[in-house]
């Protein structure tokens, strides 16, 4: 039975291991937290993320834990549609809000009893190279595998040792998100949520469905992470969107300093040269941020996270029954590489609109976005959310 390691149990390794697993792989799950446990935020899953979902396990229940997001339109901060809602971009299914808790179980669920999950161990060493079977270990215990998955995020330990051009770096601003439990959401008759773009700040709010309940939001300023407690940090996204339309003031409020989530935020520049690499006998694949971390502008992280683990999973079931790994390490690559790529340009250009300052600058975006057709918004995303996971 063919073997494989998967470092880093967030979204990306959850996903892959339970495909290797479904695909006859007898996987080690390895985690450096104490446990395998959801950052309490939420995710957009645009249609190509539901379709890979959708593939790495067709018995998933997936629409049970996502709520589909009705459309609430761009505005300004004065309340102005720069998008009227109901203009749906994209093809496809609508896009779908999911709190990361629920997403992580159903993930959870989906590992079975091919995956054994080991938590409270770092990688720090790699070994991988030419005429070297790939292995992973801890400075205690080493350990081999046909196969070696880096979902071991942003700062991968397993895309140092394979790709080590590839360097995280600020992308000039920070993040904040906050889910506001149910019970605590302020009365917001009519509210369907919607994004506002200011100069430099930008605003989503997202509603969780009425399953689950709540508000997801993330605010986004230019500039660096802030050193100050989050309470104080608080303070200061409620003065920076003072004056903004309601419900953001609403929300601000009703949001507690423990749950604010702030971070810089970081992308990988440039990309590794390959996110497959062969390795003696096997192979060394690169997954989710590990491979491909990006700004946040279009909300594809996860989703592409979820397209790299469903074309991993339909690769590994052609080498589970005899097929040639380097050859799928090397598929897997020329697959998602250009994938990726495509990806991050259009986040490039959305990061012009949502980062635009100046006067000037501000009165060509708020231009361009009004006079956007729906087809042709429609048309900007489609390269995004137009994908479908190989036979
Ligand atoms: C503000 C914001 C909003 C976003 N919104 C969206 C959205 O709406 N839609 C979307 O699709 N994406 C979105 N994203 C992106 C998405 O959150 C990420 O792409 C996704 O979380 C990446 O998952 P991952 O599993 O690859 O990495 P991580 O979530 O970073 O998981 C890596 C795991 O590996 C473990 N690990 C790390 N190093 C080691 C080691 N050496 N040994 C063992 N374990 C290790 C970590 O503990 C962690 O559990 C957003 C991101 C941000 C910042």
């Amino acid at each position: 039975m063919r073997t494989a390691v998967v470092v880093g149990a967030g979204m990306s390794g959850l996903a892959a291991a339970g495909a290797l697993a479904r695909s006859g792989w007898r996987v080690l799950l390895l985690e450096r937290a104490e446990r395998v446990a959801a950052p309490p935020t939420a995710v957009v899953l645009w249609p190509n993320g539901q379709r890979a979902l959708a593939a790495l396990d067709p018995d998933g229940g997936w629409s049970a834990v996502w709520s589909p997001l009705p459309d609430g339109g761009v505005r300004r901060p004065d309340g102005q549609w720069l998008v009227a809602p109901h203009v749906r971009p994209g093809t496809g299914p609508a896009p779908a809000a999911v709190h990361l808790e629920d997403l992580y179980d159903a993930l959870i669920a989906g590992l079975g009893d091919g995956v054994e999950i080991r938590t409270g161990f770092e990688v720090t060493t790699v070994v991988a190279g030419e005429g070297r079977r790939p292995a992973v270990g801890d400075g205690r215990t080493v350990i081999e595998a046909d196969l070696v998955v880096g979902a071991d995020g942003i700062d991968s330990r397993v895309r140092a040792a394979v790709a080590p051009e590839a360097v995280a770096l600020g992308a000039g601003l920070a993040a904040w998100q906050a889910v506001i439990p149910g019970f605590r959401v302020p009365d917001l008759p009519g509210f369907v949520g919607g994004e506002t773009l200011g100069s430099g700040y930008r605003f989503v709010a997202i509603p969780l469905g009425p399953l689950r309940g709540g508000v997801y939001w993330v605010a986004t300023a230019a500039g660096a992470a802030r050193p100050e407690s989050p309470a104080t940090q608080l303070t200061l996204l409620r003065r920076w969107f003072a004056g903004w339309h309601e419900p953001i003031g609403a929300l601000l409020a009703a949001t507690r300093p423990e749950e604010l989530i702030p971070q810089g935020v970081r992308e990988l520049r440039p990309l590794p040269r390959a996110y497959g690499f062969r390795s003696g006998p096997g192979g060394v694949v690169l997954i989710g941020d590990a491979a491909h971390a990006m700004p946040h502008h279009l909300g594809q992280g996860a989703c592409l996270a979820f397209e790299d683990a469903a074309t991993l999973r339909s690769l590994a079931a052609g080498v589970a029954s005899g097929g040639d790994l380097g050859a799928a390490v090397e598929e897997y690559s020329r697959l998602r590489r250009p994938r990726t790529t495509t990806v991050i340009r259009q986040n490039r250009r959305m990061s012009a609109v949502v980062q635009a300052r100046g006067r000037l600058a501000l009165r060509a975006r708020d231009a361009a976005l009004n006079h956007m057709r729906p087809r042709i918004l429609g048309r900007t995303l489609d390269p995004v959310t137009d994908w479908s996971p190989p036979d």
